[in-house]
């Protein structure tokens, strides 16, 4: 079996397909294996998920899965193995949402500023406060900008169950150089500031130097797709965020049910 994707989807149903008695392969594009929750941990306060992507890791590779590093897996490169079946758990990326003037803003890639310690940043906009405008949100106020988060929802991490969610946004809280609008939209964007709006309220922000969307996240799907056109191509499974972006829990969960049916 081929597993396209070493993050927690990849790797769970990698561990569970081995413990069952099925050869199989990670492949992975980056040169380390955890997804997403390679970022995560860069999160103040979230350091301890570093912890889940080193166990998937070794409950993989004691399972007698392999995990192959650095490969971009295309059509060619999953079938080059003759798979039987080709687990796919691609996962998700950010998209950009349709706001007026986006193109014109300083807009950046959420990941790039997880990733990255970009410059100097003094005052920034991170658009949408679920798991992802959290964790930026709470990276660049560690950084020292003055950050405003605009959620159209009425709760932030919205994802995460309650216990989990409450410490992560109430550190977030906590932060004097961060402020919080809930129930607001951001209806337009220019080269250094945004109109939001609450209701009725309009509010203007000026003197930006960063803007984050963090909504939409977009599942990355595009393999699986181009597999299930194939002619007597292997059986195709998608799990984890290449079918709906979720969290690395449920992730893991469509994981090891799909492990427990093959
Ligand atoms: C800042 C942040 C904080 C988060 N906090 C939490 C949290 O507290 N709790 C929680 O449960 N979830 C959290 N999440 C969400 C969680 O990390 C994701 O839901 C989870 O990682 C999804 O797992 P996945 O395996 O489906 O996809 P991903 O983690 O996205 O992994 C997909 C993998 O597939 C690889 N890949 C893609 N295409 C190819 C290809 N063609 N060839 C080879 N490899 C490929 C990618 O490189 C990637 O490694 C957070 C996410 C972020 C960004």
């Amino acid at each position: 079996m081929v597993v396209v994707g070493a993050g927690p989807a990849g790797l769970e149903a990698a561990r569970v397909l081995a413990l069952r008695g099925h050869a199989v392969t990670v492949l992975e594009r980056a040169a380390e294996p955890g997804g997403q929750v390679l970022m995560s941990r860069l999160v103040p306060g979230r350091e301890e998920l570093a912890g889940l992507a080193a166990y998937l890791v070794d409950a993989a590779e004691r399972a007698g899965a392999t995990i192959r590093l650095g490969v971009d897996a295309t059509v060619d490169v999953v079938l080059a193995g003759a798979p039987d079946a080709v687990v796919v758990a691609t996962g998700a990326r950010p998209g950009v949402p349709p706001i007026a003037g986006i193109m014109d803003s300083p807009a950046v890639d959420p990941f790039d500023v997880l990733r990255r310690s970009a410059g100097l940043v003094r005052r920034a906009l991170v658009i949408g406060g679920g798991l992802l405008g959290v964790g930026v949100a709470h990276v660049l106020a560690e950084r020292g900008a003055d950050v405003v988060v605009a959620e159209p929802g009425g709760e932030l991490a919205g994802e995460l169950g309650l216990r989990p969610r409450w410490q992560y946004v109430a550190n977030l809280r906590a932060r004097p150089n961060v402020s919080i609008r809930l129930g607001t939209t951001v209806e337009e964007l220019s080269a250094d500031g945004a109109v939001l709006r609450k209701l009725g309220e309009v509010e203007r922000l000026g003197g930006l130097d960063l803007v984050v969307p963090t909504r939409p996240m977009l599942a990355v799907s595009g393999l699986a797709d181009a597999l299930k056109a194939l002619p007597g191509g292997p059986a195709v499974f998608e799990i984890g965020d290449c079918v709906m972006p979720r969290t690395a829990f449920e992730a893991m969960q469509d994981a090891a049910a799909l492990g427990h049916r093959l």
